[in-house]
């Protein structure tokens, strides 16, 4: 499947970047040959991706077909222990657990020995101790301490005692993570679809030290990278929405896109748990996080893309868990299929595409750097962005004035010749077209 789709000219913004020779020129000229990039691709007023957590398998069996059938993209985070042929799988990286569980009947939990703990406290060779690592990441996250040393301490205790049953048993999304193999995913990635990293086990990240956050990152992003491709080791959602900032660093060093935060000064970021609808915004660019609960209506959920639709500077990611029985909250893929085909019916203002090449267009967006020269009856136009080349490789979509005259356009760089119908708004005669950045100037003529 194809996700790129004609050009659907839509779009009212100017040049955030513009130098033009025909600046010179009389007023009535001004606009002729100035240059600019949507703010979506295609022109379009607002971007939506869809996006899946924690791989559950009607992810796959159910809500993938419903997909398919409409070719719309979506993003799946998945959680790689699980899937079999995976060479990574949970582990503690640290010294030996007996030391630590034999320190821990003398030294309480504090400050200074808790990320190891709590860091470990799954792989004690028992079954039933990742919930407290779950529990006591999150207190010690939300700055409540001394409850989290203190669940810490009451597992170790119990773990001194042989209060469990030994073996291995992983958080309940882990267990629920299987059933998909490598190859499927890549039947997946071809069709257009990202694959995406939600870790190695579902870890609770701010309860781990530097040492096991980088392994459940970056053995995760290794792992897809041999399965999957260096395409699909650019996202990462970090498991639980945290944003915890000492985890939030390291994972920045380990993928480029995190749905849990970006750092870019130009976007303003309303996540899940925020119940605010986006008003006056001063940044360029809007990510409102939505997710779909059992609780939500659809006639909400519908509106959130009305919304987006009516604007011209959001991004509506939604965020999706379990499907019809299987997963947290899960939702049932006959509402998503409605819900979808709604989506769809509004795509003459979306742009739906995944969470990654939403992330792309917008960075080399605003990076990029044009110039327009109108000159003899034609205009050439040069597009470049700053940005590592592999991994911002998306076309772009300009929109250029052309002289009121034209009423057809022949848009050129290098083998790719389309002609295109003039548009017009208050501000004169355009095309909207795709160009690929980094590569020969465009040229412009009437046709
Ligand atoms: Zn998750």
């Amino acid at each position: 499947m194809h996700f790129l789709k004609p050009i659907n000219p839509k779009c009212l913004f100017l040049a955030p970047i513009f130098s033009c020779q025909a600046l010179f020129c009389f007023s009535q000229q001004f606009v002729i040959g100035a240059t600019s990039v949507t703010e979506w691709q295609y022109g379009k007023n607002g971007a939506v991706s869809i996006t899946y957590d924690d791989a559950s398998r009607n992810q796959f069996l159910k809500a993938l077909p419903v997909m398919e059938k409409i070719k719309m993209p979506a993003t799946f985070f998945v959680i790689t222990g699980p899937i079999s042929g995976s060479k990574y799988r949970g582990k503690f990286v640290g010294r030996p657990v007996a030391e630590i569980i034999k320190e821990s009947a003398t030294t309480p939990t504090n400050d200074q020995n808790f990320l190891e703990r709590c860091s470990a406290a799954g792989y004690l060779g028992y079954k039933g101790t990742i919930s407290y690592h779950t529990k006591a990441g999150s207190m010690y996250d939300s700055g409540k301490k001394d409850k989290a040393f203190k669940l810490i301490d009451s597992l170790y205790t119990k773990v001194r005692h042989d209060d469990f049953k030994s073996g291995y048993e992983p958080c309940p999304e882990y267990k629920e993570a299987v059933g998909s193999t490598w190859e499927d995913f890549k039947k997946d990635a071809a069709e257009g679809y990202e694959i995406a990293s939600h870790s190695i086990t579902h870890a609770t990240m701010p309860g781990l030290d530097e040492a096991n956050i980088k392994y459940e990152l970056e053995k995760s992003k290794e792992e897809i990278l041999t399965h999957l491709g260096p395409k699909y080791t650019f996202s990462c959602e970090v498991p639980y929405g945290y944003e915890n900032d000492r985890v939030m660093q390291i994972a920045y060093k380990i993928y480029p896109a995190l749905r849990n935060r970006m750092p870019e000064s130009w976007l303003k970021e309303i996540d899940r748990a925020s119940n605010v609808t986006p008003g006056p915004n001063n940044k360029d660019y809007v990510q409102w996080q939505r997710g779909g609960t059992t609780k939500t209506p659809l006639s909400l959920m519908k509106s959130w893309v009305d919304t987006t639709a009516a604007r011209k500077d959001t991004w509506l990611v939604l965020v999706f868990h379990g499907i019809d029985g299987m997963g947290y909250e899960a939702l049932s893929s006959t509402m998503l299929d409605e819900y979808f085909h709604y989506i769809r019916s509004k795509e003459d203002n979306l742009w739906v595409a995944t969470f990654g090449d939403v992330t792309r267009y917008m960075r080399e967006r605003e990076s990029s750097k044009v110039t327009a020269n109108n000159k003899g009856g034609k205009i050439s136009v040069s597009l470049d962005h700053s940005l590592e080349k592999s991994m911002y490789y998306l076309p772009l979509t300009l929109k250029t004035y052309v002289p009121s005259g034209w009423k057809n356009v022949k848009v050129t760089q290098g083998k790719h010749t389309h002609q295109l119908q003039v548009k017009k708004d208050e501000k004169g005669s355009y095309v909207l077209y795709q160009a690929e950045p980094n590569s020969i100037s465009i040229m412009l003529s009437k046709a």
